[in-house]
Parts: structure tokens; C-alpha cells; sequence
């Protein structure tokens, strides 16, 4: 790749992951849109794809230019777009409505660097309807939204890539006091090329696994130097992003690119964490016969009391449909359980980018190697065996399906609370440290989403709160929860 190399790069950037180690770990929204074909299924791009949009003179309907995106003339089939993702996001809507009159944002400038996709465009504008200023924005996918100044296109290149995001920041007279952040390559860009620009920012509300990596290493070699904000480790956004987004998207990406049937299939999930308690739970659900591998006594009991039967891999891989990873670990799938296994036998990770099927293994002469499907190649054994290897053993679900809109609204609404409680915060509350939100805050996002299942809650009562020794209105829970 064509990574933007810098002759000084501090030493918490030198290990920067790969483009595709960086997007594969930022789990957030629109992998999806970049990957699959159902999110943009009648977006039809007849321009002329061949010039780059950085080349184009574009309009919009408002007059101004202060954009740059593949194709202008596509805004109302964005707009719709828009406006179906709305319908799955209505606790954004509420949030928007509770703090109408309020505007906890007024003043605001946000920068971003995310995935922009329908369900971001509806985020961006909740930020407007908070009071945020009108601001840039950044990603690889772009629709349009209104009053954001969105700097993003489908295909972008690495040096694109960067270029946007050096126009968002370096805005004749607008300065963004406050950073949102989707794997760290925002805040990277700040820090190496404008550091100044630190001096105006309330805080950084960063979103992915590793841009919050990154952060605590700034941390610890004491460079951070404005407060920020993990959402990543929030509980809502963990339980929904591994356990019911991955139960969720499991099926879809298997179904999308094999066209499997589930039914008496035998499949082994490696790793009965919340990833993989979430496969398993779905491949059940559908009549699967499922295997479980764990490495930990715990989750391996637990997967016993749910039913599973837990295995060495090597005692069930000659025999089974689907090998699934989901351990975050590497090379849990060695070139020694391939060579084992049987015709047509499907290979998908779920877990940590692409370290856990050991695939550099498969690229030796005597394999022959055959595309058959986007995401879908059969690796070819000399005695005719096939394996079906799905997304070259990257994140299957990021790459083959999609992410439910609910999901993204969960996320979105926490950012937006990180957002409000940075920017609100008196002076003193945070320093110059990385900070989980608040729990009371992360139950306020639950709880903003629970009238889509006209869900009602219990009140404690007075003498019930008394003997739990808890608060009537939260926090329920302690911080390790
Ligand atoms: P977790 O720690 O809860 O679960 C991982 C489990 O794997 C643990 O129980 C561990 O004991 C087990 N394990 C480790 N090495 C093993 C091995 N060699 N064989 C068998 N089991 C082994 O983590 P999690 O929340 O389930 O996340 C797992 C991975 O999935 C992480 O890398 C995470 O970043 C990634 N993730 C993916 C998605 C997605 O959308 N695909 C979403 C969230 C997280």
C-alpha cells in the first residue's frame, strides 16, 4: 500500500497496522457499504468514473463547494437512503428530540474521520440538530450529507485518502474544537501536521480498537495532550458490536458468498468468547450440529452448558462443513488442519483481522488458487480436494455482509453522549488521559433504545434502592460491568 511514510514518525506510529489491519479492526459502520452489494443495491454510478473526484467541479444544491465526492447528481438517492437507515435509528431521533432547546453541542466544530454511510449521514445531522457548527467529515464511502462537508468517495486511494483528511483539518477560517475519530488516522494526521491545532480541541472521542490503542500509548508516553474518549470499550457498544452483531451477521455473510444451507451441517466455532457465542447461537437456531473449541476452562463449560460439545480442532476438522475462528489469536487454523480437511469444507474468520487462518501458508506452488466468487476462492489440492476460503480469512462479516443499521445506532448515539460529556465537561474533569464513558451514560444509551421494542423498564423503589444501596436513576451497575 501506498501508506503516507513520515521521516520523523514517532515511535507509538511506526507500528502502524496495515489499511487493512486498521479498517478490519475499526468496527464501525460501513465496512459494509464498501464491501457488500446491498447497502448502495441501486446505486448506479454512470459518471465518468474514470476521472478522480479530486479533479471535479462539483456543486451542490446549496451553492457551495466545500465538498469533494464521486458524484453530486446521486444526493436524493442518498437522501433516500438516508432516510430509511433513519427508520432503524430513532434513538438518535429521541436523543435530538430530548435535547432540543438545549443544543449541548452549540459551538461545536466537529471534526471526523468514519466510515460515511447512510446511518453516519443521520448522525452527522443529529450533531447539527445538537448545535454543532457545520463541519467536515471524512471516509472511504460517501453519500451526501446536508450540512456536513463531507470530503469521501468509494475507491478512494491511500493518497486520497489522506488528502482528504488534510482538507477537513486545514480549513481557511473554521478550526474544529472537538475530534471523532474511527481508527486513529485522524488524530495521527493532527498531531504530525498541524500539533497547533491541539490548543482548540476539547477532546477526542475515538471509536475503534485501534485507534484506542494508539491512544493509550500517546497516554503512556505522556503525549497525549486533550482528553479523550474510549467508546470502543463501552458496554453497550461491546455487547452489540461482538455477541449480537456477529450473531447476526455470521449467517449472512456464509449465505451470501456459498449459498450454504445450515441445516445438519457440522460446523466448529474456534473460540466460545462473545464472538463466538453469538456464531454458535445462530448456526443452532438454523439446526447446525456445532463444535466448539476453547482454550479456557470457563467459556468451554460454558459452551458445554449450552449444549455445545467441546473439541480439539484436529478431532473434528476431517469431519466438519464450516471451520469459523473467533479467538483473536493467530494461526489458530495451521496449514496442517487444511491439508486435513475434507472436500468443500468452508473456512471463514470472525475474529482478529487476518492472523487466525494461517493463509500465507496456502500460497505455495502446489496449490492452486481459484476466484470464483467476489470474496470467495477455492484453493485447489493436487489430488482435486477444494477448500472454500471466504474473504482470503479477513473478517467475514465485515466483508461479506453487512451491519445491521441498529447496530450503528448504538454506536452513534454513544459518540454522540462522548461528544456532549467532553465538550460540556467543566474544566478539571478530564485530563490529558484516555476515558471510558461514564456508566450512567452508557445505560442512558440503552435506554434510549429501548421504546423501539416498547420495552418498559421497572423503577426501583425507595426501600429497594435503599437495600441494593444504589442510586433510583443508575448507575445499576459497577464500572467493571
Ligand atoms: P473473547 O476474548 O471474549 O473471546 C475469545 C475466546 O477465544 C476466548 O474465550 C479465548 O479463551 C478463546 N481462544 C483464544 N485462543 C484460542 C485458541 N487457540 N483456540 C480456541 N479458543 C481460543 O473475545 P471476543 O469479544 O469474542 O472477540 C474475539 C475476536 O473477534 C477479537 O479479535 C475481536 O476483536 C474480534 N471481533 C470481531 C467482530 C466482528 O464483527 N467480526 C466484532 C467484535 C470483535
Amino acid at each position: 500500500s501506498q501508506q503516507i511514510q513520515f521521516a520523523d514518525d514517532m515511535q507509538e506510529f511506526t507500528k502502524f497496522p496495515t489499511k487493512t489491519g486498521r479498517r478490519s479492526l475499526s468496527r464501525s459502520i460501513s465496512q459494509s457499504s464498501t464491501d457488500s452489494y446491498s447497502s448502495a443495491a441501486s446505486y448506479t454510478d454512470s459518471s465518468d468514473d474514470e476521472v478522480s473526484p479530486r479533479e471535479k467541479q462539483q456543486t451542490n444544491s446549496k451553492g457551495s463547494s466545500n465538498f469533494c465526492v464521486k458524484n453530486i447528481k446521486q444526493a436524493e438517492f442518498g437522501r433516500r437512503e438516508i432516510e430509511i437507515a433513519e427508520q432503524d435509528m430513532s434513538a438518535l431521533i429521541s436523543l435530538r428530540k430530548r435535547a432540543q432547546g438545549e443544543k449541548p453541542l452549540a459551538g461545536a466544530k466537529i471534526v471526523g474521520c468514519t466510515h460515511i454511510t447512510a446511518q453516519t449521514a443521520v448522525s452527522g445531522c443529529l450533531f447539527g440538530g445538537l448545535g454543532a457548527l457545520p463541519s467536515p467529515a471524512n471516509s472511504k464511502d460517501a453519500p451526501v450529507l446536508s450540512g456536513v462537508a463531507v470530503f469521501a468517495w468509494k475507491g478512494e486511494s491511500e493518497d486520497d485518502f489522506w488528502w482528504c483528511i488534510d482538507r477537513c483539518v486545514n480549513v481557511d477560517g473554521w478550526q474544529a474544537n472537538m475530534i471523532l475519530d474511527d481508527g486513529g488516522d485522524l488524530t495521527h494526521w493532527v498531531y504530525k501536521k498541524y500539533p497547533s491545532v491541539f490548543k482548540k480541541i476539547r477532546g477526542i472521542v475515538e471509536e475503534s480498537v485501534t485507534g484506542v490503542h494508539r491512544l493509550y500509548q500517546l497516554s503512556k508516553a505522556g503525549k497525549l495532550c486533550v482528553p479523550a474518549m474510549n467508546v470502543n470499550d463501552s458496554v453497550t457498544k461491546q455487547k452489540f458490536d461482538n455477541l449480537y452483531c456477529c450473531r447476526e451477521s455470521i449467517l449472512d455473510g456464509l449465505k451470501r458468498t456459498t449459498d450454504v444451507m445450515f441445516g445438519g451441517k457440522q460446523v466448529v466455532v474456534c473460540g466460545y468468547g462473545e464472538v463466538g457465542k453469538g456464531c454458535c447461537a445462530a448456526l443452532k437456531a438454523l439446526g447446525a450440529i456445532v463444535y466448539v473449541t476453547e482454550i479456557d476452562p470457563i467459556c468451554a463449560l460454558q459452551a458445554c452448558m449450552d449444549g455445545f460439545r467441546v473439541v480439539k480442532l484436529s478431532e473434528v476438522i476431517r469431519q466438519v462443513d464450516v471451520v469459523i475462528t473467533c479467538t483473536g489469536n493467530k494461526n489458530v487454523v495451521t496449514r496442517e488442519h487444511l491439508d486435513r480437511m475434507k472436500n468443500s469444507c468452508i473456512v471463514c474468520n470472525m475474529g482478529h483481522s487476518n492472523t487466525e487462518i494461517d493463509v500465507t501458508s496456502l500460497r505455495t506452488p502446489e496449490l492452486t488458487w481459484e476466484r470464483v466468487r467476489s470474496q470467495v476462492d477455492h484453493v485447489i489440492w493436487p489430488d482435486g480436494k477444494r477448500v472454500v476460503l471466504l474473504a482470503e480469512g479477513r473478517l467475514l462479516n465485515l466483508s461479506c455482509s453487512t451491519v445491521p443499521t441498529f447496530v450503528l445506532s448504538i454506536t452513534a448515539t454513544t459518540q454522540a453522549l462522548a461528544l456532549i460529556e467532553l465538550y460540556n465537561a467543566p474544566e478539571g474533569r478530564y485530563k490529558q488521559d484516555v476515558y471510558l464513558l461514564p456508566k450512567k451514560m452508557d445505560e442512558y444509551v440503552a435506554s434510549l433504545h429501548l421504546p423501539s421494542f416498547d420495552a418498559h423498564l421497572t423503577e426501583l423503589t425507595d426501600d429497594q434502592a435503599k437495600y441494593l444501596g444504589l442510586n433510583k436513576n443508575g448507575p445499576f451497575k459497577p464500572n467493571y460491568y
